[in-house]
């Protein structure tokens, strides 16, 4: 028999977004009813941000235990035949995302969301039925919360299937592959191409631009190509993936020149995705933009109380983007005054180096505006010299407007550097100044005085360089 449900609020989607949408519109005592096909977290916990994480750490822990395993050793260390069970690695990481998995459904018991498990499909904008999870269930809400994420995308000249992998396959794998091609030079292709290669692979990187990591400047880019090229990562930059052939992937080079690039697995991370397919998005009659849900500063769709929130309304295609929008809707829903409207969102590239940036980049600086930029290498930074984390190149870097010092972007590269993201967003959100910033005690020894050291340096008198 079909039960009906009649909540005040229903959430489509456990993701980041969708989920703390739930918990939110809970605590703040709205009925509210959670459909999730697969299990709770969405693609960043299940197959994304956390399981990839957890292999960049191992690969990094094994990067080092192995330089300690050579004759010359590291630091005086020396350690005897390390070795990785890369089965017994994908054990821990499933562990974690399962643990995390059961923390969500145990927050959205105690906000007292009711979770439906299956896959939801509308009829009409708040018609919803629910199959394929434990019983039939029909909705018909006041609001709708949409959060179906993305998924990734295809090439129509590599399906997946066999050799062939998306991001989620390659997070599972039974071994490391010997040979690996990554077909995109993103944020997934270096996160992976670069753990993987830790772990032993020999990885090639190809990518259709003429730089890898297109959306972040060369300068903080740089550092991460010299680590892949002084690693033995070959990088096609301009190049085209052309298919599978026997035992591996057949591109064409930038200057015009097709190869086969030997690999057990190719890895395409190309982009990902709206996922606005199969669960009834037409009926609902809302407008688009583009592939995404289209949406205003509030995240309200075309619809009266239907609401579209994370991957599935535009970029950036982050997790805590998806959640911050879905914190937002849950308050409007329950008569708070909101509007999504961040002075910058945060991004990290967690690769060798890490990066990670927000706002205003130097070469986005327009005309209009004059600035000014201060950096601070990490070679003059002790914390960093005395963690080796000083020879990579990596530096901070700040840039203010010249008439007032208001810090417009904050970026860095070098190790470590992904636990800046905090300071950055609280020094954008709040609208700090240069002077704020050189006044803030930064604790030594630490790689934060980076961040100091470049406030300074943008207003002339860096104490370190
Ligand atoms: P999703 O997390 O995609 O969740 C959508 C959920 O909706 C899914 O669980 C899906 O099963 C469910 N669903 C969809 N349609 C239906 C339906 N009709 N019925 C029932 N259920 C449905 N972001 C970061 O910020 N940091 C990172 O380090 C990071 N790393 C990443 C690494 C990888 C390999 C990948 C692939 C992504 C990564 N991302 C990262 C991006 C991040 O995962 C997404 O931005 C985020 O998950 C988007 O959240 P969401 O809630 O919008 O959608
Ligand atoms: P991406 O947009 O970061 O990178 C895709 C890359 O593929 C681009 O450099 C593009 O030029 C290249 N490309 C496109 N078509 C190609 C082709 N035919 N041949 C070769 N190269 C081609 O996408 P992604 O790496 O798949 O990641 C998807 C999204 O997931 C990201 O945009 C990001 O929002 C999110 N993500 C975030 C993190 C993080 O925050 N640390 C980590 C992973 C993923």
């Amino acid at each position: 028999m079909t039960e009906i449900l009649t909540p005040k609020v229903l959430v489509v989607g456990g993701g980041p977004g969708g989920y703390v949408a739930a918990i939110r519109a809970g605590q703040l005592g709205l009925d509210t009813v959670l459909v999730e096909a697969d299990r709770l977290g969405g693609t960043c916990l299940i197959r994304g941000c956390i399981p990839s994480k957890a292999l960049i750490h191992v690969a990094g822990l094994y990067e080092e235990v192995l330089a300690a395993g050579s004759t010359a050793g590291r630091f005086g260390i020396r350690a005897s035949a390390p070795s990785l069970d890369f089965a017994e690695t994908i054990v821990w990481k499933e562990g974690i995302v399962n643990r995390l998995s059961g923390g969500v459904a145990g927050l959205l018991r105690k906000a007292k969301v009711r979770v439906v498990k299956g896959w939801a499909t509308f009829t009409d904008a708040k018609s919803c039925s629910v199959s394929g999870g434990d019983a039939e269930v029909l909705i018909r809400p006041e609001h709708v919360i949409l959060a179906n994420g993305s998924t990734s995308v295809e090439l129509p000249f590599l399906p997946f299937g066999g050799a062939v992998i998306g991001s989620s396959e390659a997070l599972s794998l039974p071994a490391v592959p010997k040979r690996l091609a990554v077909v995109g030079g993103g944020y997934i292709g270096l996160e992976l191409g670069t753990a993987f290669a830790k772990m032993g692979a020999e990885v090639s990187i190809v990518e259709a631009q003429d730089r890898m990591l297109p959306l972040y400047d060369t300068e903080l880019t740089d550092p991460v190509r010299r680590w892949l090229e002084s690693h033995g990562v070959a990088l096609h930059l301009g190049a085209k993936a052309l298919g599978e052939v026997n035992g591996g992937l057949e591109i064409e080079s930038a200057a015009g020149e097709r190869m086969v690039l030997p690999a057990e697995k190719i890895v395409v991370t190309v982009g990902r995705r709206p996922l606005t397919e199969g669960w009834g998005l037409e009926s609902m009659a809302l407008s688009m933009n583009g592939r995404f849900v289209a949406v205003d500063d509030r995240c309200a769709t075309s619809s009266t109380n239907v609401w579209a929130i994370g991957d599935l309304v535009g970029e950036p295609m982050l997790a805590h983007k998806a959640s911050a929008q879905g914190e937002m809707v849950a308050e409007i829903i329950a008569g708070k005054k909101r509007r999504f409207d961040p002075a910058g969102i945060v991004a990290v590239c967690f690769t060798e180096p890490e990066i990670v940036s927000i706002g205003l980049t130097p070469d986005a600086v327009s005309e209009r505006v004059e600035t000014v930029t201060g950096q601070f290498p990490f070679q003059a930074n002790g914390r960093a010299l005395s963690m080796d984390a000083g020879a990579v190149g990596g530096f901070v870097r700040v840039i203010a407007r010249k008439v007032d010092h208001r810090i417009l972007g904050i970026q860095a590269v070098g190790k470590h550097v992904s636990e800046f993201a905090g300071e950055f967003g609280t020094l954008l959100e709040m609208g700090a100044v240069l002077e704020d910033v050189a006044g803030i005690i930064h604790a030594h020894p630490t790689l934060g005085e980076a961040i100091h050291e470049s406030a300074l340096k943008a207003l002339g008198h860096a104490i370190h360089i």
